[in-house]
């Protein structure tokens, strides 16, 4: 795909308005030069968060944030780059260019175009068949029986196509759309007889499959005649539907989940409908019990890098069994997942209407971890009657909850669940726990810290991960406590700063500081930048690489807060850094002993840097 020209995102980056961008999340008011308000990004009650208008900049000092306005868009809407560029090119009106495009690519994106144009004019034919014909009547009484309001049924645009063979087909064709377009768009398919086509859709109610900026891609279809084999069918996959990727409802849940920092998935289409309508405004539905990878990626992109994905799938055993099978894959992709216990035979729309919405407000609120919904499987499903139904039970709940942090709170309330339930003292749950088999420490995720978990030794850095660069930005800068990696980047964003915010002194530093000083490889490009561009950072920065951009962004408006940063600040942010590069090499050397320095030459060098951090803080206090 083609990119935008460096003039026209810079066009966009002065047309934008970045008190009215920023105004539409939080109330800002003048001080000085600047704009404060509280954060939308972390709870706070003493406002940190500030705009500088003239540069099209923000950053809050409580959470570190901070970026321009294409980033505070990725970062509360949950788009990328490119989604970003072209919402605030939509609203502030800016004509975007693209980088000189292939003749095929140029072709390409016209025919999406018009394919896009095709269905936004199918979902609005189908939206005005349910709300103004006679015929759909009984779908209109159907929806509102099951407590549907109409204007939660706008807002998602459901529609009804209507009966006969073609009614969409000739109304589609007289605007100028050919066959071939309806039967690439899932419109349309062909006759038997091989010439003409006939509507896909005929006497159902559709649900719009739009995108996270709400373009519609396909359409879900319910029928209501009960001798109908087929209660819904969808579009087939094609060049632009791909049912794998949907996740129906998420242009409408993305700014809650990104607020919140979860999202709730639900199967079917009415369950999102019946959440929404409850105010659980971050739901999406997954359209069957099959979550795919790309829907899991999804999800997690929706709930930000720290966030939460809920899953309320049916509690029957496949919706169930799709959950453990998330499971499994939440921990290959490391995001959080909590499940939801939703009462047999009813889905969540069903308990909204019979319950209201506190009834799955509560059900949020009461949802499991991973491990414990698991442990709870294998205690509902063991034979309780026969000794070697609870020693299999046992021995299955013992390898689950292994997996949990040692004399963490977690695990001690799993060890009292398995031990009631199996009717046998903790002690010998505890001991049979504590003789699980380990898996190897490479399959293993790092914990993150918990209470209980004994904190790493003097001079043992402890597990670290090395941050791809990949989603996780934006919740590293969220919540810098979070995480043992998250802590790491903190105080080298803050060292930036405060060289940037020194003059000739932290231009020596930044000199100093080698890729081996850094956690990321995001933050390595951000110091070669700052070391090219100390003088202005915001000069030279690559339009491909948002991350940098938004993360010197960040810096230099920190830095300005920064000025009078002392030399003892200097040099405590250098020893940190340097303290956790020796960390880094001593990791890397109990590894592979042969790679690198010897572990006493390394050991020696960390003692060193012990005492300098000692002689600092002496001269200070
Ligand atoms: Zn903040």
């Amino acid at each position: 795909m083609a990119r935008y020209t460096q003039a026209s995102i810079e066009r966009l980056r002065e047309a934008v308005d970045m008190v009215d961008l920023v105004g539409t999340r939080t109330d800002l008011r003048r001080v000085g030069s600047r704009w404060v308000g509280l954060c939308p990004f972390h709870d706070e009650r003493t406002p940190s968060f500030s705009v500088e208008a003239d540069r099209g900049l923000y950053h809050c000092f409580g959470c570190g944030v901070g970026g321009d306005a294409i980033a505070f868009v990725r970062e509360t809407e949950a788009l990328d780059f490119a989604e970003a560029v072209e919402a605030l090119a939509e609203r502030y009106r800016v004509e975007l260019e693209r980088e000189s495009e292939s003749a095929e690519e140029q072709e390409r994106r016209r025919r999406r175009g018009r394919l896009l144009a095709l269905l936004e004019r199918t979902t609005a034919f189908y939206e005005r068949y349910l709300w103004d014909s006679q015929e759909a009547a009984h779908a209109r009484d159907y929806l509102a029986g099951r407590g549907f309001a109409e204007e939660t049924l706008r807002a998602f645009r459901v529609g009804w196509a209507p009966a006969g063979w073609d009614r969409l087909l000739t109304g589609a064709r007289r605007d100028g759309f050919s066959l071939e377009e309806l039967l690439a768009a899932g419109l349309a398919q062909r006759r038997r007889s091989g010439d003409g086509g006939v509507d896909r859709f005929r006497e159902r109610i559709v649900f719009p499959l739009a995108d996270a900026r709400g373009r519609v891609l396909g359409f879900g279809a319910r029928t209501l005649d009960p001798d109908e084999p087929a209660k819904y069918i969808n579009t087939a996959e094609n060049e632009i539907f791909h049912k794998g990727r949907q996740l129906f409802g998420i242009d409408k849940a993305r700014v809650a989940a990104a607020k919140a920092a979860r999202v709730v998935a639900v199967e079917g289409y009415t369950d999102a409908l019946a959440l929404h309508q409850a105010g659980i405004v971050e739901t999406v539905a997954i359209m069957g019990t099959a979550l795919t990878d790309h829907q899991l990626a999804e999800l997690a992109r929706a709930a930000g890098g720290e966030g939460v994905v809920y899953l309320a799938l049916d509690a029957d055993s496949s919706g169930q069994q799709a959950m453990l099978r998330a499971a499994k894959a939440a921990e290959d992709r490391d995001v959080e997942l909590r499940v939801v216990q939703l009462p047999d035979g009813r889905d969540p729309a069903e308990l909204v209407a019979d319950d209201g919405a506190e009834a799955i407000v509560g059900r949020l609120d009461g949802a499991l971890s991973v491990v414990e919904f698991a442990v709870r499987r294998v205690l509902a499903e063991a034979a309780l009657g026969t000794p070697e139904g609870r020693d299999r039970a046992l021995a299955q709940a013992r390898d689950l909850i292994a997996e949990t942090p040692a004399r963490s709170a977690r695990r001690d309330h799993l060890v009292q669940l398995v031990a009631d339930r199996l009717d046998l003292p903790d002690d010998y749950v505890v001991t049979a726990v504590a003789q699980a088999p380990r898996r190897p420490p490479a399959e293993r995720r790092p914990q993150p810290a918990a209470g209980g978990d004994p904190g790493p030794d003097w001079g043992d850095p402890g597990p670290e991960r090395e941050w791809d660069g990949r989603g996780a930005p934006a919740a590293s800068e969220r919540a810098p406590a979070a995480g043992p990696g998250a802590a790491a980047l903190e105080a080298e964003r803050i060292f930036l700063a405060n060289c940037l915010a020194s003059g000739p002194p932290g231009r020596d530093y930044l000199e100093r500081l080698t890729d081996d000083h850094f956690s990321a490889d995001v933050l390595r490009r951000v110091h070669a930048h700052l070391v090219a561009h100390f003088d202005d950072p915001l000069e030279g920065l690559d339009q491909g690489d948002d991350q940098l951009g938004s993360l010197v962004a960040g810096i230099a408006l920190s830095a300005e807060d920064r000025r009078d940063t002392r030399a003892s600040d200097l040099q405590m942010g250098f020893l940190t850094l340097e303290q956790r590069r020796i960390d880094r090499a001593i990791r890397h050397a109990r590894h592979d002993p042969e790679a690198g320095p010897a572990l006493s030459e390394l050991a020696a060098a960390r003692q060193q840097v012990r005492r300098d951090m000692d002689a600092v803080m002496g001269e200070v206090s």
